[in-house]
């Protein structure tokens, strides 16, 4: 069985030192010593070193946001994979839609940071999802087919399995919307279909594919409990730890029906 994996995506918050650390001092506090389900959390940058020592001696991981694909240079403004994993990133999320629709980020860039992420050892969460217009022009799987193509070309199934994706409908980020069970279950078996295409079928049954895109305590649980949702990338509820952790806990419930035990 898969482990879930429930990763927090900060984005541009909290916006002082002191609240940063205080959501990963409440987070932490409140994960304990659990892993049932794995959680990462996924700060802006500046706060990646504090939090880091923060989250010393507890189970939970820590994840960039964003990174470039080279390894040093003239970039200003960037961060490389390695100095991620050197300030203690075991995540990074790549190609998250506020990336590829805000910012011009185009699948052949997730994947060429895909690569470098990789060759440092630090876990990609690669995230792809359609529009509104493209959902509601039944485009969704042709998008997908893209998103994957592009961002995991030239893969072995090996490094395959060491890359979680996150399906987030953009319409469905930061809208209060949330994708039905149904419709997020649909997504994720098509994408678990397509990794079986190209990477076989024991790869496919690998790998962890979140949803995200408004995921809240009171929805967590009947999403994660779909049978191809491998976990969760929350945004908005990330930012409150009583709301993050009572998603973690939805996830802990769902890993228990998921392995068909009652208690
Ligand atoms: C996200 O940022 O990846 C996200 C899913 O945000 P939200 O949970 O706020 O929709």
């Amino acid at each position: 069985m898969r482990a879930l994996l429930i990763a927090g995506n900060w984005k541009m918050n909290p916006a002082t030192v002191a609240a940063a650390a205080g959501l990963a001092r409440a987070v932490k506090a409140g994960v304990g010593q659990e892993t049932t389900v794995h959680i990462v959390v996924c700060p802006a940058s500046v706060h990646l070193s504090l939090i880091d020592q923060i989250l010393e001696g507890s189970p939970l991981g820590l994840g960039g946001q964003n990174m470039h694909w080279k390894t040093e240079g003239a970039y200003t403004g960037e961060l490389s994979a390695a100095m991620l994993v050197d300030i203690g990133c075991t995540h990074v999320i790549l190609g998250h839609s506020e990336r590829r629709h805000g910012m011009g980020e185009t699948d052949r860039m997730v994947n060429d940071k895909l690569m470098a992420a990789l060759g440092v050892g630090l876990i990609p969460i690669v995230c792809l999802g359609e529009t509104k217009d493209e959902r509601l022009g039944d485009r969704t799987e042709a998008v997908l087919l893209t998103q994957l193509s592009g961002s995991l070309a030239g893969l072995e199934p090996e490094a395959m399995a060491r890359v979680v994706l996150a399906y987030e409908p953009v319409w469905a980020i930061g809208t209060g919307l949330t994708a039905s069970p149904e419709q997020a279950q649909a997504a994720h078996a098509f994408i678990r279909g397509w990794l079986a295409q190209q990477f076989g079928q024991a790869t496919a049954d690998h790998v962890v594919v979140q949803y995200g895109g408004s995921v809240k305590p009171d929805n967590a649980l009947e999403l994660l409990s779909c049978p191809d949702i491998d976990g969760a990338l929350v945004g908005g509820a990330s930012l409150k730890a009583a709301d993050f952790l009572a998603i973690t806990e939805c996830g802990r419930q769902a890993a228990r029906r998921k392995s068909g035990k009652t208690h």
